[in-house]
């Protein structure tokens, strides 16, 4: 767990930066605002702990150019008990949570925790179609709670046609996405890897169709559905 801390006040930043290493978390502490901006988008850290008043730039501008170039870790606003428009401002700019200056680190920490744990949510993504389940996270596909081993590449192929099950995924973007396992991976191969998947799905409820001349769907074969 890293987490990027932005604390101008250096009594304040050392001492939170203590607390959290204590925890067993690596701590990178800025006390600029400017820095912390192109610090925060190397997509290095987990979460991150950011003061309101900082120099050169105000958190709220570091929070708003975070979020507008993709940087989506969880992140925890420091602020002054006056600053109650700019934390009003800051949730809307996209924070996860806020503390109230003088605060206590155990609060710190559990609210920290919690906000961990929210991110961990967000990150275990399933992917559901009937009687399937794809684990994105753990990148494993299982029928009934069972374990279906698949190849790398059939993981992929499965992955592209479950994410947009019932709709039709045109053969010519699966070229472009499976491409990358292989450089000749051509049509043909799409034909190839279809055949085989549909020969281990004939027994687990899904069916690919062929939509000639454009692509494939997946769905749930008739009379299939979540197991009761
Ligand atoms: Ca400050």
């Amino acid at each position: 767990m890293r987490i990027l801390l932005v604390e101008d006040d250096r009594a304040l930043g050392l001492g939170v930066q203590h607390a959290l290493e204590r925890e067993g978390w690596r701590v990178d502490l800025l006390a600029d605002g400017e820095q912390a901006m192109s610090e925060g988008l190397l997509g290095h850290h987990d979460l991150a702990i950011l003061d309101l008043g900082l120099p050169r730039r105000n958190g709220l501008d570091v929070l708003r150019h975070w979020r507008s170039h993709g940087a989506h870790m969880p992140v925890m606003l420091l602020t002054a008990r006056d600053e109650l428009n700019d934390r009003v401002q800051g949730l809307d700019a996209g924070a996860d949570d806020y503390l109230v200056k003088p605060f206590d680190v155990p609060e710190l920490l559990a609210r920290l925790r919690a906000l961990k744990r929210r991110a961990a949510g967000r990150l275990a993504e399933t992917l559901s179609l009937g009687e399937l389940e794809l684990d994105l996270t753990h990148r494993e596909l299982r029928h009934r709670g069972e374990r279906v081993s698949l190849s790398p590449r059939e993981l992929a192929l499965t992955e592209l046609l479950m994410d947009k099950a019932g709709r039709v995924v045109p053969k010519d973007s699966i070229v472009a996405r499976l491409s990358s396992w292989e450089s000749d991976f051509s049509e043909n191969s799409v034909e190839v890897y279809v055949h085989r998947l549909r020969k281990r799905f004939a027994e687990l409820g899904v069916v690919i169709k062929t939509v000639r001349g454009f692509g494939y769907v997946m769905e749930a074969a008739e009379g299939s559905g979540p197991a009761p």
